[in-house]
């Protein structure tokens, strides 16, 4: 069976879903990998380094394409899809929520899709999980961006001409990300204080040593560990303290997001022109609604003198790290679904293949998306 890794071509994509390594363990596990050449380019790892570990190279994607696994970072482009034979198994970040057509799609071409961001966050799934691999790199460079953008001195400097005070950075949403950021502006000597909803997110950032402040609401966590949406009433309470203590900050990155919606509004347009000139916000959710009003995927945009950066893509910007660590999550999940001799073994009883598979056999097999053929 063959196993195929092209170049992914949706702009600013710079990840790959296969490094030697993995290629490697495919071999090992008795599947013929296929790599498009210039498939690693973006993620700084060279054609010959597939060619030693195993694989075989082609030219341009359509070998890779028609091989009986096809592994991607981000979902195929409509051409990439409509190369795909029936009964291949697509796996990836599929996006699923956000692209309702495009789940129909595999159904309708009988693709076996499996979305990996779907994984139930439980210990076994935890080397599978490509949102926390990724999240984590994303919030340390989430940071690393917004103290580049900042013009004054993250750690307290004490000179003979003077002394620096530390920067005060605030982080909001302190899940996998938030953790990463808050950890990041430690470590440079800021002043690190964070919000979030959830009981558990609260003690994490205690235990990082970074300052909590807000409230919690109640059962703010879901049973899967995600937070809900806040009631209009919550939303206000945590307006008026997150308003009040912005004015203070000098460093804001957000995370927060509620898994399938909008991400949740938490800093209006107001709230920032009312913080110090010279303040830098850079929104990490600029992508699927923004936590920040007026915040734009790719672009800064300046509000009263502070910088709102928009994010877009973080991991993207740490290909080769990104990828390491993705490609390792796909081979720990591809491991879960090919038997012994290299054939597909698909569990459909396994908690980890019912909670990440969409489509199967021309139907939509997901509960959270059965209803939408
Ligand atoms: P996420 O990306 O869905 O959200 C980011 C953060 O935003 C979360 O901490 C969330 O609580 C917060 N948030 C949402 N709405 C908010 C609001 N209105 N105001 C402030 N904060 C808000 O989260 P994630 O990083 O994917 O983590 C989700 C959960 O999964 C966490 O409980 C995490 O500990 C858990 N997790 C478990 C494992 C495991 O293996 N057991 C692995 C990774 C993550």
């Amino acid at each position: 069976m063959r196993i195929g890794i092209v170049k992914e071509r949706r702009e600013h994509e710079r990840r790959v879903a296969a490094t030697p390594e993995t290629v490697k363990r495919y071999k090992a596990m008795g599947l013929e990998p296929v790599v498009e050449r210039g498939a690693g380019l973006g993620a700084a790892i060279p054609d010959e380094l597939y060619e030693q570990a195993g694989a075989r190279l082609v030219d341009g994607p359509g070998e890779a394409l028609a091989a009986e696994i096809l592994l991607k970072v981000q979902r195929p482009l409509d051409e990439e899809l409509a190369a795909l034979g029936p009964e291949r198994v697509l796996i990836g970040m599929l996006d699923p929520y956000m692209n309702g057509d495009q789940v129909r799609a595999y159904a309708e071409r009988r693709i076996t899709a499996f979305a990996l961001e779907l994984l139930p966050r439980t210990t076994r799934a935890q080397a599978m999980d490509v949102l926390s691999s990724q999240a984590n790199l994303a919030g340390y460079r989430a940071m690393v961006e917004a103290m580049a953008a900042y013009s004054r001195v993250l750690p307290m400097m004490m000179t003979a001409a003077g002394t620096v005070t530390p920067a005060k950075v605030f982080v909001i949403g302190a899940g996998v990300a938030g953790l990463q950021a808050i950890a990041t502006a430690k470590r440079m000597g800021a002043v690190v204080t964070a919000t979030d909803v959830r009981p558990a997110a609260k003690e994490e950032i205690e235990s990082l040593g970074a300052k909590f402040v807000g409230f919690i609401p109640k059962d703010a966590a879901t049973a899967g560990g995600y937070a809900r949406p806040l009631t209009p009433e919550e939303q206000a309470e945590q307006a008026r303290i997150v308003a009040e203590h912005l004015k203070s900050q000098d460093i804001v990155v957000t995370t927060a997001q509620v898994p399938g919606r909008k991400a949740p509004r938490i800093v209006t347009a107001a709230m920032v022109a009312a913080m110090k000139p010279g303040s830098v916000i850079l929104d990490m959710a600029a992508e699927t609604g923004g936590n920040v009003e007026g915040s734009r995927p790719g672009e800064v945009v300046e509000i009263g003198g502070v910088q709102v950066i928009g994010a877009r893509n973080l991991p993207a910007k740490l290909a080769p790290a990104a990828s390491l660590l993705y490609a390792k999550n796909l081979m720990n999940f591809v491991q879960l679904i090919v038997g012994k001799k290299g054939e597909l073994a698909i569990n459909l009883e396994d908690d980890l293949v019912k909670g990440t598979l969409l489509t199967r056999a021309g139907e939509i097999v997901h509960p959270n998306f059965v209803g939408q053929s």
